[in-house]
């Protein structure tokens, strides 16, 4: 057991988001990192979660889907039902490398239920999805890159609207 593992704290967190029902399970994760001003990894390991699973090229925002005993530690930890941390959870279909990943970014940072936080939807890493069932439109795409290098959720939406900021101001200067 590492040193780590063995400060683990099993009490339930002061503080825990609960996860939105169309939320990825890495979004949610990420978001309890984020409010701890931790990185994924480093709120892994903390919490006494074993070795953070084997992702893809996009990082932990396409968490692996989790065993029984990380559900209910999880749950434990969260003061949420086992059950609603599983319904997020990433089918094994959906764990594949990306070219890219789509999102909407008026989704992304208007959450309708709490604008203070904003959430990725599990919808947007199904590997077939392309319009965005809220708004109709076709989703926008980010590399894989920009995702994996967030520490957390506040930071990976920080990086996918520094990287929208490059893009437009990319466009703007081949339209001149
Ligand atoms: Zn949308």
């Amino acid at each position: 057991m590492s040193h780590l593992q063995a400060q683990a704290n099993y009490r339930p967190w002061p503080y825990a988001p609960r996860p939105f029902q169309d939320e990825a399970f890495g979004s949610w994760f990420g978001r309890v990192a984020s409010r701890y001003r931790m990185t994924v990894e480093m709120a892994w390991e903390i919490n006494g979660l074993g070795q953070l699973p084997a992702l893809t090229n996009v990082g932990w925002i396409l968490f692996a889907p989790l065993d029984n005993t990380a559900l209910d530690k999880l749950a434990a930890l969260a003061r949420v039902e086992a059950k609603t941390i599983g319904s997020i959870q990433t089918p094994v279909s959906w764990m594949v490398a990306r070219r890219r990943l789509p999102f909407c970014f008026r989704c992304l940072v208007l959450n309708p239920m709490d604008v203070s936080a904003p959430y990725w939807k599990r919808a947007w890493l199904n590997p077939d999805i392309t319009d965005c069932c809220e708004h109709g439109e076709q989703l926008e795409t980010a590399p894989p890159s920009v995702l994996r290098r967030a520490g957390n959720t506040e930071q990976l939406i920080s990086n996918v609207g520094k990287y929208r900021r490059r893009m437009e101001k990319r466009q703007a200067r081949r339209g001149r």
